[in-house]
């Protein structure tokens, strides 16, 4: 089944100006952007500009060019915040939701970004 993507998500309309965001990033192809309900210090949204829904319509459907610029940014938030492990930060957790299952509540593919204290075990 085809992806279906609704340009009425939340997302959709950050990336359309419609609605504020605290902007950590943007570049060519992704945006990054403070989670309005951070679960750590550090808590930051990477989107693409591209409307993608979930990771794996992202990975299957994006150009190489939005896969390689929303992976730099990626690691360019992580510099950032300062939480790269191999650079004398203290680390993150990456995570994206997806459907049902994945409890994905914004239909617009984000990863999360979480630093800035000990993160603990992943519950499954
Ligand atoms: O992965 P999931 O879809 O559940 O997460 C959506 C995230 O988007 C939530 O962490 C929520 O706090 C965040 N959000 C936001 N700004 C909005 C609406 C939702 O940062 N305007």
């Amino acid at each position: 089944m085809a992806y279906a993507y609704d340009d009425q998500n939340i997302f959709a309309k950050i990336l359309r100006g419609e609605i504020p965001n605290d902007t950590v990033l943007e570049t060519e192809h992704t945006l990054a952007f403070r989670d309005i309900a951070p679960k750590a210090p550090d808590h930051v949204l990477v989107i693409p500009k591209g409307t993608y829904v979930t990771l794996d319509h992202f990975c299957a459907e994006a150009s190489d060019a939005e896969i390689v610029d929303f992976n730099r940014a990626v690691a360019q938030v992580c510099k950032m915040i300062g939480a790269e492990p191999g650079h004398g930060g203290e680390g993150f957790r990456a995570i994206s939701n997806a459907g049902e299952n994945g409890v994905q509540e914004v239909p617009h593919f984000h990863m999360h970004i979480l630093a800035g204290r000990p993160l603990g075990p992943m519950l499954l």
